[in-house]
């Protein structure tokens, strides 16, 4: 099979897997660009049933920016807590309403790069925030879409691995709709191709899966 087909190949497989088994969150269904961008910075080092578990509470306290910048820091921190590393998020969470009400009169900037230049928001958070709230096909992966892309297209560990695996993404996303497909590779990490025991016996890309092959 040509590299071509079988980009097309595991991408249509993938994304008909997740027709079935997509998990719902209330941050897929939102068409609110706040709640978006601060769930990511909510979701960073932290498994996704956690941030579920306080979405609903956590924006009934924080509706905009400037609810998140007049906090209480101490209060602020007790509201996350569940999350883990509640002081280092919720200085981030801080800086990045200071910045965005000061700066930009309390709208999220068109260029979300900018938004690199808070302390803490990493590549990861301005390019999921493009992704999911403004549709562009950006490139990011988690330790789960990482795993994914290492398995199945033998990426060698070595000082280049993170850009092979961004060339590998790049080939692999489709090239409208982007957002559900990384939905699908979440899931589908979390669900299917687990760090420990993959289920390689019910995994809908075995057949191009180099790691199913050679394990
Ligand atoms: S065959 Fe196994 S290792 Fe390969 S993608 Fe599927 S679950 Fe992951």
């Amino acid at each position: 099979m040509t590299g071509e087909k079988k980009y097309s190949v595991v991408r249509e497989n993938l994304l008909e897997w997740y027709d079935e088994n997509k998990r719902e969150y209330p941050w897929r269904k939102t068409t609110s660009l706040f709640q978006i961008l601060i769930t990511e910075i909510l979701l960073q080092k932290t498994i996704a049933s956690n941030v579920n578990n306080l979405y609903d509470d956590f924006f009934k306290k924080y509706k905009d920016f400037t609810a998140i910048n007049n906090a209480n820091i101490k209060s602020l921190q007790l509201d996350i807590k569940s999350l883990g590393l509640s002081n280092k998020r919720s200085k981030i969470l801080k800086s990045l309403s200071e910045m965005i009400i000061s700066k930009f009169n309390g709208k999220i900037p068109e260029d979300p790069m900018v938004l690199k230049e808070i302390n803490g928001i990493a590549e990861y958070v301005s390019n999921a925030y493009a992704c999911f709230g403004l549709n562009h096909r950006t490139l990011f992966h988690d330790v789960n879409i990482k795993r994914i892309i290492e398995r199945v297209f033998k990426i060698p560990i070595n000082t280049k691995r993170n850009e092979l695996i961004n060339e590998q993404l790049y080939m692999l996303l489709p090239d409208d709709d982007s957002k559900h497909f990384y939905w699908a590779l979440l899931d589908f990490g979390s669900n299917i191709c687990a760090k420990k025991n993959p289920k390689c016996q019910i995994c809908p890309i075995s057949d191009y899966c180099h790691y199913f092959f050679t394990s």
